[in-house]
């Protein structure tokens, strides 16, 4: 029974470690021409290979990032689990990155560093916490641990999500009506859906239209969720003050594009959040066990779903 490892070496010497450590009966492999594809049962992967089909008896496909958006589904055959990666490092660095753009949206900070290049010492009236409103798009496991870091600083929040759910201080809203309100009250929108054939585009002109003025945006969802001609022309004309963009579509964004020099703009190469080899490798061997002993692995993939 074999592990096969399909991503950067780095990672895989500490996943070997922990499965030679953890889970001693399987074997771990990063070489998918020496292996033996009928023994192999788990694959971990960011893309799915061309020659799938080999692995013949393949039980727990996994995603070494969060999202599986990047899979073909179809070519997975129904019989074998997708599985995203749920595991604290990738939550830990969500939680930074987005208290890092909510904070420095909150305090003008793309509008100090444009003055700044222009030798401008302007001070701007500095809005308090328990007057700006974050919005966050997506409740899972990354939406609600951004939420959850936010409640120190005092700003009133409210998250939306497709089936209703329940977080402790926050105001939790669903489906399209809820999308309304949330959008109407929300002054800083985060960002945090899966992409899937509802969500793409879906952070366009007419959504943006539906925040108040002065509003401003998070994306640390997927590139191809954001309308990128949308978000600048809502820029240029005032109506979005600011923007902090972890990821784009194409990735990178080609020359010339308005977002590199955009001055209301913080652009970062996809880099919010990453897998982090120790906890992941627990996480994964967490979810063989589970497998094994006949439970479904965490962060199960429901195909109708998409995510
Ligand atoms: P998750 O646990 O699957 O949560 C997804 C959330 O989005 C759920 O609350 C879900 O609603 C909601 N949702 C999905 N489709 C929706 C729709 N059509 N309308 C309304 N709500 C919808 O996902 P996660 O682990 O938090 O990750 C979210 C995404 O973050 C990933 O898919 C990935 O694209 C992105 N990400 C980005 C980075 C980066 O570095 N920039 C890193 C990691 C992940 P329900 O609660 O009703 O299911």
């Amino acid at each position: 029974m074999t592990f096969l490892f399909n991503s950067d070496a780095k990672r895989g010497a500490t996943f070997a470690e922990t499965f030679a450590r953890e889970l001693p009966d399987i074997a771990f492999s990063m070489d998918p021409a020496s292996v033996e594809p009928e023994a192999v049962r788990y694959l971990i992967t960011w893309t799915v290979p061309d020659d799938l089909a080999r692995y013949r008896n393949l039980e727990i496909l996994f995603s070494i990032g969060a999202g599986i958006d990047q899979f073909r589904i179809d070519a997975v055959p129904a019989r074998v689990k997708v599985v995203r990666m749920v595991e604290d490092g990738i939550v830990r660095m969500m939680q930074e990155y987005a208290t890092l753009a909510v904070l420095a949206l909150h305090r003008d900070l793309p509008a100090y560093l444009d003055q700044q290049r222009r030798d401008i010492w302007q001070p701007i009236q500095p809005v308090q916490a328990a007057e700006r409103r974050i919005g966050v798009l997506g409740l899972g496991m990354l939406g609600s641990a951004v939420l959850e870091r936010l409640q120190p600083f005092g700003f009133p929040l409210s998250g939306w999500s497709r089936s209703p759910r329940a977080i402790g201080g926050v105001r939790c809203l669903s489906g399209a009506e809820g999308l309304d309100t949330l959008l109407a009250t929300t002054d800083i929108l985060v960002c945090l859906l899966p992409l899937t054939a509802e969500t793409r585009g879906f952070l366009n002109a007419e959504l943006f239209a539906r925040l108040p003025a002065g509003a401003a945006l998070v994306h640390v969802g997927r590139g191809a969720q954001l309308d990128h001609q949308a978000l600048a022309d809502a820029l240029d004309a005032g109506h979005l003050s600011g923007a902090v963009v972890d990821v784009t579509d194409p990735e990178p964004l080609p020359a010339g594009h308005a977002f590199w020099n955009h001055p209301r703009i913080l652009l970062t190469p996809h880099i919010a959040s990453v897998t982090q080899a120790e906890t992941a490798a627990a996480a994964v061997i967490a979810n063989i066990k589970r497998h094994r002993a006949g439970l479904d692995p965490i962060g199960l993939v429901d195909r109708s779903r998409g995510y």
